[in-house]
């Protein structure tokens, strides 16, 4: 025992400063990297790729790993959690037979470029074949790795949000459903018009990075420990609590966009930040789950980032860097202006309000498309009558329906459910960290972090020590509840 936790240890050290090195480079590659260096750096990238594989592969540690996973019992609790995640993450090497795994790897190596170009030509035909590949493949995936009890769909549930399952989201989209449809059906009835300042002006990028900079001061995101750059997506990129990055991007003709792409990626970047050093060196680090991810940064960015209470302390300082773009422009105005629901074709540009409904289409058809009740060929059919019936609008064309999201093409399903969930844990933890003190008091008296430090106490410095499940009970005494999201959206969206 005492033997093979040293190989492991000595290994996952090791695979550790292969991981960092890659992580360092995709980074660059998203932000720094001239074009002309992009064959030689894939060069590189795929000689590291194999070193990684052969380490992962490499026999002595796949024993130990297995010696240590029979006799996790006698482990220590973080020990024990960690063996678990990687043995069922070696799971899928293990049973998948290799040419099939590498079949599948190479068609998830092209499939990203096949639906760029559909999505460009507006040609769902282009991509359905591969399309059908790609599911082909999640079935047997599932298969793979089924278990007494997890079969089907919930086996790819569970791989992005462990312990979820179709139960326990068929009743969170009931609920969206019966409750939020009708909802939404009333209260917004397509775009409205705008106030022209806010919508039709120009925001030079200069400024939007001065108050991009001051919101980092606001919500103390630690820069000793990470940094905000530019690129073509905003995103966050974490490898230990120590080193945590963070982009945006900034739109001249949005006032709102990089600012609240930046308090999300914040969301998210101080959660990483959050998590105990001492799970540096294990598998254990960064965030619990997506779900668990995604309600930090929609927390940060939809329930303190546009909360009146958060804009009448900041709304002076963006005035004062926009004078002139801003003239006449009141806090109520943006406040407004901010928190619009409308019906909308497209997840990504979604409000608050009918973000969840997005969701609940790709829920639905991704639970048929995997069941094989519905046909791949049928799918755009499907995807517009469920759009219609939920969010209110129909698509033209496949470019703003089906085609819109890169995830299925990356293989992604599963994925899509955690994004909505996110929100809902959001609303639920919100709700058990204001009983506990004023959250929008600390906001008026610009004490942010004071939700920071509740955060991490309650969620953040766990890790992935404890299950998502585990987080929510410890976090705000009860199991996942909708009912606080439901109720937090109703509130908010009747004003
Ligand atoms: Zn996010």
């Amino acid at each position: 025992m005492q033997n093979s936790i040293k190989i492991y240890q000595e290994m996952r050290k090791k695979l550790n400063a292969y991981y960092y090195a890659m992580w360092v480079m995709s980074w660059d590659s998203e932000t720094e990297l001239p074009h002309g260096a992009v064959d030689y750096r894939s060069e590189q990238i795929e000689v590291l790729t194999n070193e990684i594989y052969a380490l992962e592969t490499n026999k002595t540690y796949l024993k130990a790993i297995d010696l240590l996973y029979l006799n996790r019992d006698k482990l220590d609790d973080l020990l024990k959690r960690e063996i678990e995640k990687v043995e069922k993450e070696l799971r899928l090497i293990k049973k998948m037979p290799k040419d099939e795994y590498i079949d599948y790897q190479v068609l998830l190596s092209k499939s990203s470029s096949v639906w760029a170009d559909a999505k460009r030509q507006n040609n769902f035909e282009m991509f359905s074949p591969v399309l059908d590949k790609i599911i082909y493949y999640n079935r047997k995936i599932s298969k793979y790795l089924q278990t007494d009890t997890l079969k089907g769909y919930d086996v790819l549930l569970d791989i992005y949000e462990e312990g979820m399952t179709t139960k326990v989201y068929d009743a969170f989209f009931q609920k969206l459903r019966d409750e939020l449809v009708p909802f939404v059906l009333s209260s917004t009835s397509g775009k409205g018009p705008l106030p022209r300042k806010l919508s039709k002006n120009r925001f030079p990028a200069e400024k939007q990075e001065l108050f991009n900079k001051y919101l980092l001061d606001v919500f103390k995101y630690d820069l000793n420990r990470g940094v905000l750059k530019t690129s073509e997506h905003p995103f966050t990129s974490n490898f230990t609590s120590d080193d945590v990055r963070i982009t945006t991007k900034y739109l001249e003709n949005s006032i709102e966009s990089a600012i609240f792409s930046t308090i999300h990626e914040m969301g998210h970047g101080i959660y990483e930040q959050n998590v105990d050093s001492k799970l540096r060196n294990t598998l254990l680090g960064g965030g619990a789950s997506m779900g668990i991810h995604e309600s930090q940064s929609r927390m940060y960015e939809n329930m303190i980032g546009r909360s009146y209470a958060f804009w009448e302390v900041h709304f002076d300082k963006l005035k004062e860097i926009f004078q002139k773009e801003l003239k006449g422009v009141t806090l109520l105005d943006f406040y407004h202006y901010i928190n619009r629901a409308e019906r909308s074709l497209i997840r990504t540009e979604a409000d608050e309000l009918t973000y969840p409904l997005h969701i609940m289409v790709r829920y639905e058809v991704e639970k048929q498309l995997i069941s094989g009740k519905l046909k791949t060929k049928d799918l755009p059919k499907r995807w517009r009558k469920l759009y219609q019936e939920y969010v209110g609008v129909r698509p033209k064309n496949d470019q703003e329906g089906v085609l819109q999201d890169i995830h299925w093409a990356g293989g992604m399903f599963g994925y899509f459910p955690t994004y909505a969930l996110g929100s809902a844990y959001a609303a639920q933890i919100y709700f058990a960290m204001n009983k506990e003190f004023n959250i929008e008091n600390a906001i008026s008296n610009n004490e942010i972090y004071k939700i920071n430090d509740w955060l991490k106490e309650h969620v953040h410095t766990f890790g992935k020590s404890k299950t998502p499940k585990e987080i929510m009970l410890f976090a705000t005494k009860e199991s996942f509840n909708p009912d606080y999201y439901v109720e937090y959206l109703k509130r908010k969206f009747s004003n």
